[in-house]
């Protein structure tokens, strides 16, 4: 197990963006991706969150986690693999799955 930071994720963004997009193309209605390269990068260091790189982007798959149970976007979860599969859970399902696996069934 493994305790995963949206804050961190967003660090290389902008170059893991270059390398998706390594010629400027339209993604999105209106969005050139030397357009969204560029506003990634003109992120400072103190800026670089998740909402303002999801805003830049314009979804949240860049700049957050999400969590396999709730399927919400998440700012930290508990990431929980193996070779082959990985499974993402926020904090709030953690609690729920350690109480399920606490409970007295009476088993
Ligand atoms: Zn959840």
């Amino acid at each position: 197990m493994r305790l995963l930071f949206a804050r961190a994720k967003c660090v290389g963004v902008a170059e893991a963006w270059r390398r998706q997009y390594p010629r400027d193309q339209q993604v999105a209605l209106s969005n050139s991706t030397d357009a969204v390269y560029k506003a990634l990068c003109d992120l400072s260091p103190a800026d670089l969150t998740p909402a303002a790189v999801a805003k830049i982007i314009g979804n949240t798959s860049w700049s957050y986690y999400h969590c396999a149970e709730c399927r919400s976007d998440c700012e930290r979860v508990v990431s929980i693999d193996d070779t082959d599969t990985e499974m993402m859970l926020c904090p709030s399902c953690c609690r729920a799955l350690a109480a399920l696996a606490c409970a007295d069934v009476g088993a």
